[in-house]
């Protein structure tokens, strides 16, 4: 969670791991919502790492962090299909719906999936959609959801909640089945 105010708590658990802010390469954002891009005006300050957004989430980034792009350096506006060095190589992939520039971050060989808010876990482990509330197209965020399923991965890292470290596949489909399809039928 990066709320405004919480780049202390980051900076704790960069630490944690043995680390320094130095040492924070990139940090790429799955999309433009406060709690996940409030503490990045004083992390640009304590970090030398490169930024990276998709281009249609770059207006909610401006409005919740009061930067205007021009004035963040270091900054890589994504539009879908690049590769990342996280873990090795990591595609971006527009998965628009909950914002319209939302990404998913796919690490093929590791068969790890970054969700950010696209999917997320709740505290007993089960999936999730995000709340219709704060999400901008919810039969778009549906078929995003239906899309990531095609993809070949084990571990799910959400936005929010806690990881799903194996199986993760299986659990989306059932997901789908159960949740989505009912839904939307
Ligand atoms: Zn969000
Ligand atoms: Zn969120």
């Amino acid at each position: 969670m990066w709320f405004e105010g919480s780049d202390e708590g980051i900076v704790d658990f960069i630490e944690s791991l043995g680390s320094s802010p130095d040492d924070v390469k990139s940090i790429i954002l799955t999309h433009g919502h406060p709690d996940h891009v409030g503490s990045l005006p004083e992390l640009i300050d304590i970090t030398e790492a490169q930024i990276f957004i998709h281009e249609m989430d770059i207006s909610l980034l401006e409005r919740f962090t009061g930067l205007k792009k021009e004035s963040i350096r270091n900054l890589s506006i994504l539009k879908g299909n690049e590769n990342i060095d996280l873990l090795g190589e990591t595609q971006v992939i527009h998965s628009p719906g909950h914002t319209d520039g939302s990404i998913l971050l796919y690490n093929r060989s590791r068969k790890i999936l970054f969700t950010g808010d696209v999917l997320i876990t709740n505290s007993n482990g089960g999936l999730s959609l995000p709340k219709q509330e704060y999400t901008k197209d919810m039969e778009m965020e549906k078929e995003s959801v239906k899309r990531l399923a095609r993809l070949d991965f084990d571990v799910l890292l959400p936005g929010h909640g806690p990881p799903i470290i194996e199986n993760a596949k299986s659990k989306v489909l059932r997901f789908i089945k159960e949740v989505i399809s009912q839904v939307t039928v």
